[in-house]
């Protein structure tokens, strides 16, 4: 394992070429400094915050099935663990970079002070596409990326979850990993496990079902009764299907939902409980619809509320004028640019940012650790409850930021979220 030094004093990335997309990391620190604005923030403190604590960079050698042997690199970005150990997800994906899990490392240290659960941010991965691997050969890359990053992570140190490509299973081979290492079960080391080595009902639901919460709360918030709402849904896993389904059984006309190769569409709304997620079976959408259209069309759909929940930079300056929703939740980590923020704000469409509305998925993350420390299990019924507590409460302390200032709902989950880490930071203080 090799602590890539000098990570925290690296400059940001240069900014992109109008052609090439956004990274995460300059989106990421562009809304920091928009939110410090806000805020009477010690500027030392923003300064701190725009960089990473460290970033791992590691080289991940695998058998292939065949017999040859093949090298992938792997990261694991520690942004701020101000308010607790650092948290986030890893991720498996063709397109996993340095700058990426610095910039979604970032947002998992805002989504967490929203959230205000005591942790902070981290995000990580391996450049692979998984589709490419075997179960053999996933399995071998997470045993031995766990054994790079073995003493970078720990229950009270860097605990990591599921994001794009991993899964409950991909959690338990890391716990394993570990556990053997240490000489013995530690299952609070990652979260999003299966329950049956100390996972927690409802965690693999959860990201979904805070955004099915959200967009409710956000609909209320504009006096817009959910049996009146049209929703479009771009993307159906865990995030997509489950927003889709709760929102379909609370009232709601789900009109649109989408997997990679496309888009069912049916404006008399589609029975969410028919078509399968990702999960149940991956990449079938198409298959079962009448009308398929693609996902850029979805994207500007005339509906009442917009749910991007699967890829990041989907909503830029070239397609933003033509969103046609009046409401965006972020189901996605990341799934607007800070140009098509812009350009959404000033047509008035409002837009609930991903730090608070897929958030239950982390939420639900700490409910797993303290399960995981207490050695006591809770039932689903109580993580619902308790989810949604948390996701009411989180709300209000946004809305009202919300209604006091002058400033968009990212803008507002933002102030929420830097107010506590800066002042955490403030008292603290630095050391030396
Ligand atoms: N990967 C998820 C996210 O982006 C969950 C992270 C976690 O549970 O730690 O929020």
């Amino acid at each position: 394992m090799t602590p890539n030094v000098g990570a925290a004093h690296e400059e940001p990335a240069a900014s992109s070429a109008s052609s090439e997309p956004e990274s995460a990391v300059e989106t990421a620190r562009k809304q920091l400094e928009r939110a410090a604005t806000h805020l009477d923030v010690d500027p030392n403190v923003v300064e701190r915050l725009e960089h990473p604590a460290t970033v791992y960079e590691v080289t991940v050698p695998i058998e292939r099935d065949d017999g040859s042997v093949e090298v992938f690199t792997g990261y694991r970005a520690q942004h701020d663990s101000v308010r607790g150990p650092f948290k986030g997800g890893l991720r498996y994906h063709p397109e996993v970079t340095r700058d990426e899990c610095v910039g979604l490392g970032m947002w998992m240290t805002w989504k967490c002070a929203v959230m205000d659960l005591p942790f902070g941010g981290a995000k990580g991965g391996v450049a692979v596409d998984p589709k490419s691997l075997s179960d053999d050969e996933k399995e071998r890359l997470t045993r031995r990326f766990a054994e790079e990053i073995r003493d970078a992570i720990g229950p009270t140190v860097d605990i990591p979850a599921p994001d794009m490509g991993t899964d409950p299973q991909t959690m338990a081979w890391l716990m394993d990993a570990y556990s053997m290492q240490q000489g013995e079960t530690v299952p609070g080391v990652v979260t999003g496990k299966p329950p049956v080595v100390g996972g927690s009902e409802g965690r693999q639901e959860a990201p979904g079902r805070s955004v099915a919460i959200v967009t409710e709360l956000v609909c209320e918030h504009y006096d817009r009764p959910l049996d009146d709402t049209t929703v479009a849904v771009q993307g159906y896993g865990s995030v997509g299907a489950n927003a889709a389904r709760l929102l379909d059984e609370w009232g709601a006309t789900v009109v649109a939902v989408s997997d990679v190769n496309g888009a069912m569409y049916d404006p008399r709304g589609i029975d969410t409980a028919a078509v399968p997620s990702h999960d149940e079976e991956p990449e079938a959408v198409t298959e079962y619809a009448e009308t398929v259209i693609d996902n850029e069309e979805l994207l500007t759909l005339d509906v009442d509320v917009l749910i991007p929940a699967a890829l990041g930079n989907v909503i830029t300056e070239a397609n933003a004028d033509a969103v046609a929703a009046d409401i965006v939740v972020e189901g996605a980590n990341g799934p607007t640019t800070s140009a098509a923020d812009a350009i959404l704000a000033d047509r008035g469409v409002h837009v609930v940012p991903d730090i608070l509305a897929n958030a239950g998925g982390v939420t639900v993350s700490y409910f797993e650790w303290l399960q995981d420390i207490n050695r006591r299990s809770w039932s689903l019924e109580r993580v619902n409850d308790e989810l949604e507590t948390e996701m009411r409460a989180a709300w209000r302390a946004v809305r009202d930021e919300y209604e006091a200032r002058d400033v968009t709902w990212r803008e507002a989950a933002y102030v929420v979220a830097l107010s506590r880490i800066a002042e955490a930071h403030e008292i603290r203080g630095l050391w030396p």
